[in-house]
């Protein structure tokens, strides 16, 4: 398990390091069970990328109970764990899962719109559309049962007002297509500016959800008042 959370750290340090996560946004997950263990390692909640060692990656088994490492700075696992376990029950061709904020899929997931495939390197995610999952508050079922259904048949998904999620059958696999996906949505960005003012208006979400999520963040990592 050991090599493992070293894997989980390395590759939160490569998001930062790309600049893909800030700050405590986003987070990562790989699955145990390839190692002679149950469950699933995912990297803790509220945590900036520099405090965390390997030790701080929370063991989760997929009833959603979690055990913290002897020597760990974390408090619990990251708020997202139900979609980190949805996945990984639902799809045995995953093994390891990246969530980001990154900006170009973010900016793009505030219009509420898939992806269309006006690159070929779309198919990346297995499909002609990179989805983008309905809003969902964070850390919620919802947002995990609208994210497994934007990924049927699909490596990728944008969450809307939120970010992406990437999928590999590593964590190798699952940066390799987070970097593409941020690629893809900068370059569409790109094309919706030149193309004739045709940019939709962003979806701004409703003040009842921005109540919902001001609720959320009283149990959220540093922001919890
Ligand atoms: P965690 O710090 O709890 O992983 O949450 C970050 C995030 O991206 C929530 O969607
Ligand atoms: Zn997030």
């Amino acid at each position: 398990m050991q090599s493992l959370a070293k894997e989980l750290l390395q590759a939160s340090q490569k998001l930062a390091t790309l600049g893909l996560n800030k700050g405590t946004s986003g987070n990562v997950s790989v699955r145990l069970n390839d190692h002679g263990e149950d469950g699933f390692l995912v990297t803790p909640s509220g945590m900036p990328i520099e405090e965390m060692t390997p030790d701080s990656m929370v063991k989760m088994q997929f009833d959603g109970s979690f055990e913290l490492q002897k020597e760990s700075n974390a408090k619990k696992p990251s708020s997202e764990w139900r979609f980190h376990r949805d996945i990984l029950q639902n799809r045995t061709d995953v093994n390891a899962i990246v969530h980001t904020h990154s900006m170009f899929a973010t900016t793009m997931a505030c219009l509420h719109k898939d992806i269309p495939p006006f690159h070929y390197m779309i198919a990346v995610v297995g499909g002609d559309t990179i989805r983008c999952a309905p809003y969902a508050l964070f850390g919620s079922q919802a947002l995990s049962n609208q994210a497994l259904t934007a990924l049927i048949d699909r490596k990728a998904c944008l969450l809307a007002n939120h970010g992406m999620i990437a999928l590999g059958k590593d964590l190798d696999d699952a940066l390799a297509v987070t970097v593409e996906v941020e690629n893809l949505c900068e370059q569409y960005w790109r094309v919706l500016q030149i193309s004739n003012g045709q940019l939709d208006e962003p979806h701004i979400l409703s003040e009842a959800e921005m109540r919902e999520v001001f609720q959320q963040f009283k149990g959220y990592g540093k922001w919890a008042k």
